[in-house]
């Protein structure tokens, strides 16, 4: 904790001055362009990788970057989706995977989550990318890693705002996966903009 009070008292000194015009014109206006859908990783900082500034990107981050599909409960993940899409009117929405991401190698090694009932709760929403991916071996991870993500882009399609805005063609999505080691970022091909349309 005391890093964090260091990196607040560094943020305040060295870093707030040279953008103190960005800030006090943030003070008031919120219009992120982008809505970024990454995995929790502390590895994976969506700002750090596409060096974004305050106030461009919507953030949303789940473990295994995994988007509920739309249900008549609603969660906090939905209600995210929707403010951005409706009310800030992003234009384009990333799903982020990455590589060696702790959720997708339990689910593709079957990982034992009886003592983590609310994580294996949640990795279900992962399961239509678990059967998809055929993969074995060594390489089942990062197949499920891609194949999660392009899931995920039709899980978002489901939402009604999101369903409304590609209508519109107002609403572009994308899917990508980081690479920690490279740093380099995969464009997955056209296949999840056709699934979600
Ligand atoms: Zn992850």
């Amino acid at each position: 904790m005391h890093d964090l009070t260091e990196g607040v008292a560094r943020f305040r000194r060295d870093v707030f001055p040279a953008k103190a015009d960005l800030f006090a014109t943030l003070a008031g206006t919120h219009r992120p362009g982008t809505l970024f859908i990454g995995c929790s990783d502390a590895r994976v900082v969506p700002e750090l990788i596409t060096q974004s500034e305050p106030g461009d990107l919507f953030v949303i981050r789940t473990a295994g970057n995994l988007v509920p599909a739309h249900g008549p409960a609603g969660d906090g993940v939905a209600a995210s989706v929707e403010y951005a899409v409706a009310v800030l009117g992003v234009t384009d929405v990333v799903v982020c995977g990455h590589s060696a991401c702790g959720a997708m190698t339990a689910l593709a090694e079957g990982h034992d989550l009886e003592g983590l009932p609310a994580v294996g709760d949640w990795l279900r929403h992962a399961d239509a990318s678990r059967a998809r991916t055929t993969a074995t071996g060594g390489d089942r991870v990062s197949a499920l890693v891609r194949e999660n993500v392009r899931a995920q882009l039709a899980n978002l399609a489901t939402h009604p705002s999101v369903a409304r805005a590609l209508a519109r063609h107002t609403l572009t999505l994308h899917g990508w996966v980081y690479d920690i080691p490279t740093g380099t970022v995969e464009e997955l091909g056209a296949r999840p903009a056709a699934t979600a349309a």
